[in-house]
Protein backbone atom coordinates (compact mmCIF):
# COMPACT_ATOMS: atom_id res chain seq x y z
CA UNK A 1 0.00 0.00 0.00
CA UNK A 2 1.26 3.25 -0.89
CA UNK A 3 0.32 6.60 1.12
CA UNK A 4 0.90 10.22 0.37
CA UNK A 5 2.33 10.68 3.75
CA UNK A 6 4.01 8.41 6.00
CA UNK A 7 1.53 6.52 8.61
CA UNK A 8 1.91 6.28 11.80
CA UNK A 9 2.57 3.24 13.44
CA UNK A 10 0.62 1.40 14.43
CA UNK A 11 -0.24 1.45 18.34
CA UNK A 12 0.73 -1.73 20.41
CA UNK A 13 0.91 -2.96 23.89
CA UNK A 14 3.08 -5.48 24.87
CA UNK A 15 1.84 -8.93 26.00
CA UNK A 16 3.37 -11.37 29.14
CA UNK A 17 4.83 -14.23 27.75
CA UNK A 18 5.26 -13.49 24.10
CA UNK A 19 7.55 -11.37 21.70
CA UNK A 20 4.19 -10.77 20.05
CA UNK A 21 2.13 -7.76 20.74
CA UNK A 22 -1.60 -6.55 21.13
CA UNK A 23 -2.12 -3.96 18.23
CA UNK A 24 -4.79 -1.18 19.65
CA UNK A 25 -7.82 -0.16 17.63
CA UNK A 26 -9.30 2.44 19.76
CA UNK A 27 -9.81 3.04 23.35
CA UNK A 28 -13.24 2.79 25.48
CA UNK A 29 -13.82 4.47 28.87
CA UNK A 30 -16.26 3.80 31.28
CA UNK A 31 -17.27 6.99 33.37
CA UNK A 32 -18.06 6.75 36.92
CA UNK A 33 -18.14 2.52 37.95
CA UNK A 34 -17.48 2.90 41.07
CA UNK A 35 -19.88 4.26 43.62
CA UNK A 36 -17.08 5.64 46.15
CA UNK A 37 -15.69 8.19 43.01
CA UNK A 38 -18.89 8.22 41.97
CA UNK A 39 -19.70 10.03 45.42
CA UNK A 40 -16.39 12.36 45.27
CA UNK A 41 -17.10 13.33 41.76
CA UNK A 42 -20.56 14.76 42.69
CA UNK A 43 -22.69 12.07 41.48
CA UNK A 44 -25.19 9.62 42.81
CA UNK A 45 -24.09 6.19 42.45
CA UNK A 46 -27.65 4.49 41.63
CA UNK A 47 -26.69 2.27 38.97
CA UNK A 48 -27.60 3.62 35.92
CA UNK A 49 -26.51 2.77 33.11
CA UNK A 50 -22.75 2.53 32.68
CA UNK A 51 -21.67 5.92 30.28
CA UNK A 52 -18.31 5.63 27.67
CA UNK A 53 -16.20 7.95 26.37
CA UNK A 54 -13.08 7.79 24.07
CA UNK A 55 -9.55 8.28 23.64
CA UNK A 56 -7.17 8.16 20.55
CA UNK A 57 -5.35 4.57 20.45
CA UNK A 58 -1.64 6.20 20.15
CA UNK A 59 -2.75 7.53 23.64
CA UNK A 60 -1.43 4.35 24.91
CA UNK A 61 2.37 4.43 26.43
CA UNK A 62 3.77 1.44 27.80
CA UNK A 63 5.00 0.58 31.56
CA UNK A 64 8.34 2.46 32.77
CA UNK A 65 7.84 5.41 30.68
CA UNK A 66 8.63 8.79 31.54
CA UNK A 67 6.53 11.23 29.39
CA UNK A 68 6.40 14.72 29.36
CA UNK A 69 3.52 16.58 31.60
CA UNK A 70 0.77 17.18 29.72
CA UNK A 71 0.41 20.39 28.24
CA UNK A 72 -2.74 23.21 28.89
CA UNK A 73 -3.62 21.75 32.44
CA UNK A 74 -2.85 23.02 35.97
CA UNK A 75 -4.58 19.85 37.29
CA UNK A 76 -3.56 16.79 36.20
CA UNK A 77 -5.23 13.54 37.91
CA UNK A 78 -4.35 9.89 38.04
CA UNK A 79 -7.39 7.09 37.42
CA UNK A 80 -6.15 3.71 38.50
CA UNK A 81 -8.29 1.31 36.19
CA UNK A 82 -8.41 -2.11 35.03
CA UNK A 83 -8.31 -2.71 31.27
CA UNK A 84 -9.63 -5.24 29.09
CA UNK A 85 -8.16 -6.45 25.95
CA UNK A 86 -10.56 -7.29 23.44
CA UNK A 87 -9.62 -10.36 20.97
CA UNK A 88 -12.70 -11.04 19.09
CA UNK A 89 -15.76 -9.52 17.58
CA UNK A 90 -18.21 -8.54 20.18
CA UNK A 91 -21.79 -7.03 18.62
CA UNK A 92 -24.93 -6.89 20.49
CA UNK A 93 -23.69 -10.06 23.07
CA UNK A 94 -24.67 -11.14 26.40
CA UNK A 95 -22.77 -10.92 30.07
CA UNK A 96 -22.73 -13.93 30.24
CA UNK A 97 -21.00 -14.55 26.77
CA UNK A 98 -18.33 -11.75 27.44
CA UNK A 99 -15.34 -13.73 28.30
CA UNK A 100 -15.53 -15.35 24.84
CA UNK A 101 -14.00 -11.84 23.58
CA UNK A 102 -11.77 -11.08 25.63
CA UNK A 103 -8.43 -11.60 25.15
CA UNK A 104 -6.85 -10.71 28.19
CA UNK A 105 -6.14 -7.81 31.42
CA UNK A 106 -3.78 -4.85 31.72
CA UNK A 107 -3.30 -2.06 34.64
CA UNK A 108 -3.89 1.25 32.88
CA UNK A 109 -3.62 4.58 34.05
CA UNK A 110 -7.04 7.38 32.52
CA UNK A 111 -4.88 10.39 32.74
CA UNK A 112 -7.22 13.47 32.91
CA UNK A 113 -6.73 17.11 32.69
CA UNK A 114 -9.49 17.52 35.53
CA UNK A 115 -9.61 21.21 34.84
CA UNK A 116 -10.51 21.20 31.27
CA UNK A 117 -12.90 18.18 32.24
CA UNK A 118 -14.90 20.42 34.41
CA UNK A 119 -15.15 22.76 32.20
CA UNK A 120 -16.61 20.90 29.41
CA UNK A 121 -18.80 19.59 32.40
CA UNK A 122 -19.66 23.11 33.37
CA UNK A 123 -20.44 24.11 29.28
CA UNK A 124 -21.99 20.63 28.50
CA UNK A 125 -19.06 20.13 25.61
CA UNK A 126 -17.29 17.21 24.72
CA UNK A 127 -14.88 15.41 27.13
CA UNK A 128 -12.49 15.20 24.66
CA UNK A 129 -9.87 17.93 25.85
CA UNK A 130 -9.91 16.43 29.21
CA UNK A 131 -9.56 13.11 28.71
CA UNK A 132 -7.97 11.94 24.73
CA UNK A 133 -4.75 14.10 24.94
CA UNK A 134 -1.42 12.68 24.06
CA UNK A 135 0.00 10.33 26.37
CA UNK A 136 -3.19 10.17 28.32
CA UNK A 137 -3.87 6.23 28.17
CA UNK A 138 -0.95 4.23 29.90
CA UNK A 139 -1.47 0.66 30.11
CA UNK A 140 0.84 -1.85 31.63
CA UNK A 141 1.48 -5.33 29.68
CA UNK A 142 -1.56 -7.18 29.10
CA UNK A 143 -1.54 -10.74 30.42
CA UNK A 144 -3.73 -12.87 28.58
CA UNK A 145 -7.02 -14.21 30.30
CA UNK A 146 -6.11 -17.78 30.18
CA UNK A 147 -3.75 -16.50 33.15
CA UNK A 148 -5.60 -14.76 34.89
CA UNK A 149 -8.11 -17.40 37.11
CA UNK A 150 -9.56 -14.36 39.35
CA UNK A 151 -9.78 -10.74 37.94
CA UNK A 152 -13.89 -9.95 39.82
CA UNK A 153 -11.53 -10.02 43.37
CA UNK A 154 -8.50 -9.21 43.16
CA UNK A 155 -7.12 -5.74 44.79
CA UNK A 156 -6.41 -2.84 42.95
CA UNK A 157 -4.41 0.39 44.12
CA UNK A 158 -2.30 3.23 42.88
CA UNK A 159 0.62 5.02 44.37
CA UNK A 160 2.50 8.18 44.14
CA UNK A 161 5.86 8.59 45.39
CA UNK A 162 5.62 5.45 47.51
CA UNK A 163 2.39 6.71 48.99
CA UNK A 164 -0.97 4.99 48.31
CA UNK A 165 -3.56 6.88 46.95
CA UNK A 166 -6.09 4.80 45.52
CA UNK A 167 -7.11 1.27 46.73
CA UNK A 168 -10.30 -1.26 46.29
CA UNK A 169 -10.96 -4.63 44.94
CA UNK A 170 -12.08 -5.27 41.54
CA UNK A 171 -15.17 -6.46 43.11
CA UNK A 172 -16.21 -2.88 44.25
CA UNK A 173 -17.36 -2.13 40.47
CA UNK A 174 -20.49 -1.35 39.85
CA UNK A 175 -20.85 -2.80 36.40
CA UNK A 176 -18.64 -6.18 36.55
CA UNK A 177 -16.04 -6.82 33.40
CA UNK A 178 -18.50 -8.42 31.92
CA UNK A 179 -21.62 -5.86 32.02
CA UNK A 180 -19.15 -3.15 30.72
CA UNK A 181 -18.36 -5.67 27.44
CA UNK A 182 -21.84 -6.68 27.21
CA UNK A 183 -23.41 -3.29 27.39
CA UNK A 184 -20.58 -1.35 24.99
CA UNK A 185 -21.67 -3.96 22.57
CA UNK A 186 -25.12 -2.76 22.21
CA UNK A 187 -23.99 0.69 21.16
CA UNK A 188 -20.34 -0.17 19.15
CA UNK A 189 -19.55 -3.59 17.34
CA UNK A 190 -16.61 -4.13 19.66
CA UNK A 191 -13.31 -5.53 17.20
CA UNK A 192 -10.21 -7.45 18.36
CA UNK A 193 -7.75 -4.88 19.13
CA UNK A 194 -10.04 -2.43 21.10
CA UNK A 195 -9.06 -1.55 25.00
CA UNK A 196 -11.82 -0.81 27.92
CA UNK A 197 -10.57 1.19 30.75
CA UNK A 198 -13.12 0.17 33.10
CA UNK A 199 -13.67 2.98 35.90
CA UNK A 200 -11.66 4.39 38.62
CA UNK A 201 -11.76 3.71 42.60
CA UNK A 202 -11.97 6.45 44.76
CA UNK A 203 -8.85 8.70 45.55
CA UNK A 204 -8.11 10.12 42.40
CA UNK A 205 -6.16 13.50 42.17
CA UNK A 206 -3.33 15.68 41.38
CA UNK A 207 0.03 14.96 39.84
CA UNK A 208 2.43 16.74 39.40
CA UNK A 209 6.06 17.24 37.40
CA UNK A 210 8.57 14.65 38.70
CA UNK A 211 6.18 12.31 40.68
CA UNK A 212 6.87 8.93 39.84
CA UNK A 213 3.24 6.70 39.62
CA UNK A 214 3.03 3.03 40.15
CA UNK A 215 -0.20 0.58 39.95
CA UNK A 216 -0.85 -2.81 40.66
CA UNK A 217 -4.17 -4.94 40.24
CA UNK A 218 -3.61 -8.60 41.52
CA UNK A 219 -2.15 -11.06 38.63
CA UNK A 220 -1.55 -9.04 36.55
CA UNK A 221 1.79 -6.70 35.49
CA UNK A 222 2.35 -3.25 37.23
CA UNK A 223 2.16 -0.18 35.05
CA UNK A 224 4.63 2.91 36.37
CA UNK A 225 5.28 6.06 35.12
CA UNK A 226 7.34 8.83 35.79
CA UNK A 227 6.18 12.53 34.92
CA UNK A 228 8.96 14.89 33.69
MN1 LIG B 1 -11.53 6.95 34.26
Amino acid sequence: MDYVIEPQPLPSVAVKGTDSRFPVRRIFCVGRNYAEHTREMGGDPDREPPFFFTKPADAVVPSESTILFPKATKDLHHEMELVVAIGKKADEISADQANEHIFGYAAGIDLTRRDLQQIAKDKRRPWDSGKAFDQSAPCGMITPATNVPEIGNALIWLAVNGETRQSASIADLIWSVSEVVAFLSQEFILMSGDLIFTGTPAGVGPLVSGDKVTGHIDGLESIEISLL
